[in-house]
């Protein structure tokens, strides 16, 4: 990527023919599409890429198997299509996992899984038409570019117990086993972005848009203060997108009559994370009951343990979402249920919560009965809006968005983003490690830049000091921070330890206070070209960045002091 100061140069005051709104998974997706079909295209962000729900979901790349409860089958379609299309693009960033459904002795098999199981299966058929036999048989598959998951199925005790050791005391009977995919939303959208660079989009963040320009009552492009300097600029654009999530209703209130803009009905969805010497579930996920009918899951990501999510209604600030307290309790609730333990606040290494951007019908149902449908509007200005949908259905989203532009100007111009590979796949075993530097370092290197990969393995060969972890015992390196300042716009620790790293979400307990944090912004600054006063004012930001980002709930419980740092 640009570093922020070119790309500043290169937008301000310039003319594009698309701007867009928002750095999340949506504008990236927008952005990647609408420069692959040629026009030229400039992205703002707020705050950093991904700050807003992009990194705070579940991180699954998957079709919803809780969607077909209300029969939003379309919905599901779309989302497993995507799926399938996301393993194929990214193979480094988005994998599969074996989910479990497991039953007990005392228990039958709950057969409603079993009926929405198979339908998963029939709707992950890549084609109408086409089986899953036919395809495997292709030449696509041959040559290794194509992914398909296996049909569910049933799985006896032992194999249970192969994959996830710790449900023994429960003594499970069997389970389902069906496949879903996994993620780093955050490397995601980063990814994307840079995609839409090689195809000559500028992005910047800390760019927040204060106002649609209009001319002649048509959205004409945008006025942006840069966070830094505190400066007003303005693009013109001959079209306006409008990909802000859940703030979606809150641009550009100048060009939209109130009826032309969707309804956002925010939703909160809080996630806790444990290590594994807590409660592993090996290399396999879990779906956990968790009472009236209801379902949370455990899942391996980085490895720890992720658990989540809830669903519920949300009225407060939707800048800083924190985990309810009585949404943790009641995931870990379920969890010592299923697993026979008793885990507590004081036991988990991460939180975080974020609000689901779901459109409003106006009826005052609960927010799981609203759609998770994206949702186009265009307004008579001429601006367009995209909200609502999935991580999983970013490219879907995005395509028609772009579609919408091509059409009202009479381009011919289809989407490429089908064929558009995410990154460059590397696995471990391509990479070359420099002295101190160990197998899971490369392997989760190798996962979240693929090939780029490089970039920060050669600054770590180059100055051994950047070669060292960033919290001891995790594999993230130091040299992980220097890219993020040179090739990412990082600006601050909290870019770089929230979001470029997950570090502030994996190990929040060891990254208690700003000394923890010394080390990142240390490196920012020899990047950044930050006095010894800045670097020192960097790192004592920290403990204030985790208290808004809400991701330490022992610390925010105030029961910190007697936790080990
Ligand atoms: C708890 C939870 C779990 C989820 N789990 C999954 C999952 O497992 N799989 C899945 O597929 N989906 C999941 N989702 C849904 C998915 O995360 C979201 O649909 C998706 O991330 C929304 O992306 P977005 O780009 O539209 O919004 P955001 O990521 O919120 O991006 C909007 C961006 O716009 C920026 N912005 C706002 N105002 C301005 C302005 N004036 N100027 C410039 N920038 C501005 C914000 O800073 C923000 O970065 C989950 C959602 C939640 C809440």
């Amino acid at each position: 990527m640009l570093s922020r100061a070119a790309a500043l140069e290169e937008i301000a005051g310039r003319r594009f023919e698309v701007v867009v709104i928002g750095g999340g998974i949506t504008g990236a997706g927008v952005a990647l599409d609408a420069a692959s079909r040629g026009y030229s295209v400039a992205l703002l962000e707020r705050g950093d890429y991904a700050v807003g729900t992009s990194s705070r979901s579940s991180k699954m790349v998957h079709g919803g198997l809780r969607y077909l409860q209300n029969l939003d089958l379309g919905l599901v379609r779309e989302a497993l299509v995507e799926r399938q299309l996301m393993v194929q693009l990214a193979p480094h960033l988005v994998y599969p996992t074996p989910f479990l459904v497991p039953s007990f002795a005392e228990e039958r098999r709950d057969r409603k899984f079993g009926l929405g199981l198979n339908m998963y299966d029939v709707m992950a058929t890549t084609r109408v038409g086409r089986g899953r036999r036919e395809m495997r048989s292709s030449k696509d598959e041959d040559e290794g570019f194509y992914w398909s998951p296996d049909r569910h199925r049933t799985i006896d005790r032992d194999e249970v117990l192969e994959l996830v050791p710790s449900l023994e005391p429960r003594d499970p009977s069997d389970a389902y086993l069906f496949y879903d995919c996994q993620t780093d939303d955050v490397r995601l959208v980063l990814t994307i972005l840079g995609e839409a660079e090689r195809f000559g989009a500028v992005m910047l963040n800390g760019a927040e848009v204060t106002e649609i320009l209009a001319r002649d009552g048509r959205a004409a492009g945008v006025a942006a203060v840069e966070a830094e300097s505190g400066e007003r600029f303005e693009v013109e654009a001959g079209n306006v997108v409008n990909a802000t999530g859940v703030w979606a209703d809150r641009v550009g209130p100048e060009v939209a009559e109130e009826e032309d803009v969707p309804r956002i009905s925010p939703s909160r969805g809080t996630h806790v994370l444990l290590d594994r010497d807590d409660l592993s579930t090996g290399s396999a996920a879990c779906i956990i009951p968790a009472g009236e009918g209801r379902h949370i899951f455990a899942l391996p990501w980085y490895g720890r343990t992720l658990i989540g999510t809830t669903d519920n209604d949300y009225e407060g600030d939707i800048d800083h979402p924190h985990p309810g307290e009585a949404e943790v309790e009641y995931l870990l609730n379920a969890v010592n249920a299923f697993f026979g333990v008793s885990l507590g606040a004081s036991d988990l290494v991460g939180a975080f919560a974020g609000v689901r951007p779901l459109i409003s019908s106006g009826d005052p149902k609960k927010s799981v009965d609203i759609s998770r449908r994206a949702e186009l509007y265009e307004t008579s200005s001429g601006m367009v809006t995209i909200t609502g949908g999935k991580l999983t259905t970013w490219r879907r989203m995005a395509k028609q968005t772009v579609d919408r532009l091509v059409e009202r100007e009479g381009r011919e111009a289809p989407s490429h983003t089908a064929e558009i590979p995410l990154g460059m796949e590397a696995r471990p075993e391509d990479l070359e490690a420099p002295e101190g530097v160990g197998e899971e370092a490369l392997a989760q290197l190798a996962f979240r830049y693929g090939h780029a990969a490089r970039n920060v393995l050669r600054l770590a060969r180059e100055d051994p000091k950047l070669a060292q972890p960033i919290v001891p015992g995790r594999p993230d390196l130091l040299a992980e921070a220097a890219i993020a300042a040179r090739l990412e716009q990082a600006r601050c620790v909290a870019d770089v330890l929230l979001r470029r790293t997950r570090l502030g979400l994996l190990a929040a307990p060891r990254l208690r206070g700003a000394d923890a944090a010394r080390p990142v912004a240390e490196v920012l600054g020899a990047e950044l070209g930050w006095s010894r006063r800045q670097v020192k004012r960097e790192a004592e930001a920290w403990p204030a960045a985790v208290a808004e980002a809400g991701v330490d709930p022992a610390a925010a419980a105030g029961i910190a002091s007697r936790l080990p740092g």
